[in-house]
């Protein structure tokens, strides 16, 4: 267990004490003793008032602001009993009595001896001002310290050496601790880079799915490196007080510089980072904006020679950043965390099952090949309640059938989020996968195929194929835009050649293939139809590929039926291109659709030479 320890200032402990002392005196003085010293009434409940006084038993009562008093009507010439009542919000009341015959009237104004009602007046302003010394005090007196909102909330794990997190208790995202493994090592002897001139990364940007380790990674960079970790998250920061983000921001600095080295960890980085022009309706949110600014301006502000802090921080929206966050000198290296495949599952079930108690008959392998698309913590969680499940049944050990009952449930959660497929679907998102390769890896424009994927990523994507350029691209003609976007309809074309169907899982693939057709037509002038004119308004950063084609401009009727002809044409064509492609190597995506099925992922040597038995249907 990390030690959780306040690195703050501790509150100033004699104000705080004051204030309490005030406050006890406040409330003896107020409430507690007219009571003591006041006549004893007994109490009754109002409803038992009530149904007295329906019953007529009720001869006098006086309503007071917090009290009501009532005297029973005398019976055998023997005054009736006093009782109290608390008062609830009755405007029938009056009506009520009024009917029964009921004598009433407000009660006199209390009569506090006079040393009681002093200290009424004295003792409130006095507790307000020690409160406002208290949080004077606490506030440093920093140019925003008059109140103590505006100071960082960040923890600080010091971590003892029995039990830091350390790279052995993450696994299955070798590639990202292989890069983390670097950060370490700036933080245990910055020496030896600063001696030559490099410069130390200032921040890491995690990016992956949510449970897939990455505060777990930035924990364990701190634990490896021995350094203080300081952690906060972008959500904290949201609808607070204009003003309030930025100032912690710049003390959280100022805190971690102190420490340094150390980890600054932030995690949902999105939550203060979205782009400053994704405003859209909402226009900007000052707030946030200003918050930003800051992160960004201390991050620009310190500089290796002074300290080493390193910031780690965490999304899984690297989509909606701002640019300017991902600029070199700021997150400018980012570390892919993803759902491990089928060998890193079993290394994270084993990590998690040695808090557990295994028995004879647990395969961890088969667990792992039956929890495809689970992230780590969704596997910490299985291992837990496997380990419940054997409780309740009373073993003493975890069984392997705990675990297959434990995997339903954990896959009922998880379905509701849909993100395990069933054999039918991960066999689609196979030959899908596979087409895109395919087609791809023949655009060779495109960049070389790197990866195909059958584990679930990200939000949406059930599978992906990673295309890596080969080279920097700035200009695209329009044969590699032709190829991209067959390259996009490629995963649609094998379903439709394997399955004879289509499913909704290529809905993204065909709004990126039409966007960028409409931009080949109405923004490039590709098309010889419509000629180099350009039809929509403003220009659209390339890039953005996936972004929202802009506002057409005015056009004539005839105009936007020819744009969207021509579209349609692009797109048609590219279309068939996949087809005759992938009919032509109807074997290849078989063979490798299988080996993806048992595999999940492919990737590098293997996945090039397989791709290099293509046929091409030119030549
Ligand atoms: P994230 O920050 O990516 O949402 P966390 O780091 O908070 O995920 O993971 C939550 C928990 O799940 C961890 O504390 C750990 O127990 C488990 N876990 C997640 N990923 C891994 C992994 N790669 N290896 C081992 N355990 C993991
Ligand atoms: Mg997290
Ligand atoms: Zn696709």
């Amino acid at each position: 267990m990390p030690i959780k320890q306040q690195l703050t200032p501790n509150p100033n402990r004699l104000i705080g004490n004051t204030v309490l002392l005030l406050a006890a005196l406040f409330l003896i003085v107020n409430f507690i003793l007219p009571f003591v010293l006041g006549p004893q009434i007994p109490g009754v409940p109002y409803s038992l008032f009530i149904h007295q006084v329906e019953a007529g038993e009720v001869e006098r009562v006086q309503v007071g602001q917090n009290q009501i008093q009532f005297q029973l009507k005398t019976v055998d010439g023997k005054a009736g009993s006093v009782f109290s009542t608390t008062p609830i919000f009755d405007l029938g009341l009056p009506k009520l009595l009024e009917e029964k015959g009921v004598e009433f009237a407000a009660a006199p104004p209390p009569k506090n001896g006079w040393f009681t009602s002093l200290l009424g007046w004295v003792i409130p302003p006095l507790i307000f001002v020690a409160i406002w010394q208290f949080f004077i005090r606490r506030g440093g007196g920093g140019p925003q310290g008059v109140l103590s909102i505006g100071k960082s909330k960040a923890k600080v794990y010091v971590e003892g050496e029995s039990a830091k997190t350390t790279f052995a208790d993450v696994a299955g995202v070798e590639e990202a601790k292989t890069e983390l493994v670097e950060i370490v090592d700036f933080l245990k002897t910055p020496e030896r880079y600063t001696q030559i001139g490099a410069r130390i990364p200032k921040g890491v940007l995690l990016v992956g799915p949510p449970g897939t380790g990455k505060t777990l990674l930035a924990k364990a960079v701190a634990g490896e490196a021995g350094v203080p970790f300081f952690s906060i998250s972008g959500s904290e920061f949201v609808e607070l007080f204009v003003g309030v983000g930025s100032s912690r921001v710049r003390d959280l600095f100022e805190q971690a510089k102190k420490q340094a080295p150390c980890i600054v960890f932030i995690d949902e980085l999105d939550a203060i980072g979205k782009s400053r022009n994704s405003g859209g309706f909402y226009g900007g949110n000052d707030e946030r904006e200003q918050t930003l600014n800051q992160l960004l301006a201390e991050m620009d502000g310190f500089s290796a020679e002074n300290a080493t802090v390193i910031v780690l921080a965490a999304t899984n929206r690297p989509e909606v950043l701002d640019p300017a966050l991902l600029r070199p000198g700021r997150f400018d290296r980012q570390v892919l965390v993803d759902r491990p495949d089928l060998s890193g599952r079993e290394a994270i079930l084993k990590i998690h099952a040695r808090k557990v108690k295994l028995g004879e008959d647990v395969k961890l392998t088969a667990i792992a090949t039956r929890t495809p698309g689970f992230a780590g913590a969704d596997l910490a969680n299985l291992v837990n309640e496997a380990a419940l499940l054997a409780a309740r049944n009373q073993r003493t050990d975890v069984a392997q059938e705990d675990f297959a009952e434990a995997i339903e449930r954990v896959v009922a959660g998880l379905e509701k989020k849909s993100r395990v497929l069933n054999d039918k679907e991960k066999k689609i998102v196979a030959y899908h996968e596979v087409g895109h390769a395919l087609v791809g890896s023949l655009m060779t424009s495109s960049g070389r195929v790197e990866k195909i994927s059958i584990v679930p990523r990200g939000m949406a994507a059930l599978g992906y194929t990673l295309q890596l350029p080969t080279e920097d691209r700035f200009l695209m003609d329009e044969a590699e835009l032709r190829g991209q976007i067959a390259t996009l309809l490629g995963g649609r074309s094998a379903e439709e050649i394997v399955f004879n169907s289509i499913t909704t899982g290529a809905a993204n693939d065909l709004q990126r293939a039409t966007d960028l057709a409409e931009r080949m037509v109405t923004t490039y002038g590709m098309s010889k139809v419509l000629g180099p004119l350009a039809y929509q308004q403003g220009q659209q950063a390339m890039f953005l590929g996936n972004g929202a084609p802009n506002p057409r401009r005015m056009t004539s009727e005839e105009t936007a039926q020819a744009i969207d002809r021509e579209v349609k044409e692009i797109v048609e064509t590219a279309h068939q291109q996949a087809l005759d492609t992938l009919k032509l190597n109807r074997e290849l995506l078989e063979a490798i659709a299988t080996q993806l099925l048992e595999t999940e992922v492919i990737e590098g040597e293997k996945l090039h030479s397989l791709l290099s038995q293509m046929q091409s249907a030119s030549n």
